[in-house]
């Protein structure tokens, strides 16, 4: 599809002096300070700078996670997503392949998306996915090459947060969108010791450290139990931060047949 260089850089800041971004030509964007960045053929723009230490999701992960999504595991927690989400320009931080982003669009005719990931190969495949999303690798723990004051919705489905940057991008009263498992998210299949134990992030860790920028406005639990194939057993391991370390030990023993899907779904008001 044809690539919208205007409608991608009208998001975006210069990761190198914070002044906006605009088109200098076909596969440029440049500031007013002469800083200028190369626009992947692919469709999408890389800002991650030098330094970044974090790895993105490989394809392999990649792949397991577009099985488990695009069958529909998590459909429940996509359309609590989509339900929260309003406005024009929505931001998918740790965006993966953008499932939960064109969950959010379906609803909002006339919106559009910007998915953010480290992954390129995760970022290309969003772009792909749909008409209305534009891609930008950057690293959250960063500063975000967004505009200011921009975003009326960011989500942030099982994914790095960084608040204070989530709130800059956002306009006044805009809204951020996290889910967090909860403790027996996945349960089952932890306790066959083939998942690293999920970090103990939870709601109200997430709505503590949010206080003082945003107010919580909802909080919706999600849960439901999962029957398990073998191909679905098998993405939900590879899809997770486990991969890297499973594979080494070959494949998983996986003695389940359901495994219990158990999120909170937060939405918080920039303040
Ligand atoms: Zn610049």
């Amino acid at each position: 599809m044809p690539l919208d260089l205007p409608r991608l850089a009208a998001w975006l800041r210069c990761p190198v002096c914070a002044a906006d971004l605009e088109p200098v030509d076909r596969l440029t964007l440049g500031c007013a300070n002469g800083h200028r960045h190369d626009v992947n053929k692919r469709g999408f723009i890389s800002l991650l700078g030098g330094g970044s230490k974090h790895l993105g999701d490989t394809a392999e992960m990649l792949d397991a996670r577009d099985r488990v999504l695009e069958g529909g595991a998590y459909s429940p927690i996509a359309a609590a997503v989509a339900a929260a989400v309003t406005g024009a320009h929505i931001v998918d931080a740790g965006a993966g392949t953008g499932y939960y982003l064109r969950g959010a669009l379906a609803g909002s005719p006339d919106a559009t998306g910007l998915a953010m990931d480290l992954s390129p190969q995760a970022v290309a495949r969003a772009v792909r996915s749909s008409e209305r999303v534009d891609g930008l690798v950057a690293d959250t723990w960063r500063p975000l090459p967004v505009r200011s004051d921009l975003v009326d919705a960011v989500l942030d489905v099982f994914a790095p947060r960084n608040l204070p940057e989530f709130h800059r991008v956002l306009r006044p009263a805009g809204l951020l969108v996290v889910v967090v498992p909860r403790a027996d998210h996945l349960a089952s299949l932890r306790a066959t010791g083939t998942m690293l134990d999920i970090p103990s992030d939870k709601a109200d860790d997430v709505i503590h450290a949010a206080e003082p920028l945003y107010a919580l406005q909802t909080r919706e639990p999600v849960a439901y139990d999962l029957p398990l194939t073998d191909d679905l057993r098998t993405s939900l391991v590879g899809m997770g931060p486990s991969a890297r370390h499973a594979a080494a030990d070959g494949a998983p023993d996986l003695d389940v047949d359901t495994t219990r899907v158990s999120v909170d779904v937060l939405t918080l008001a920039r303040r």
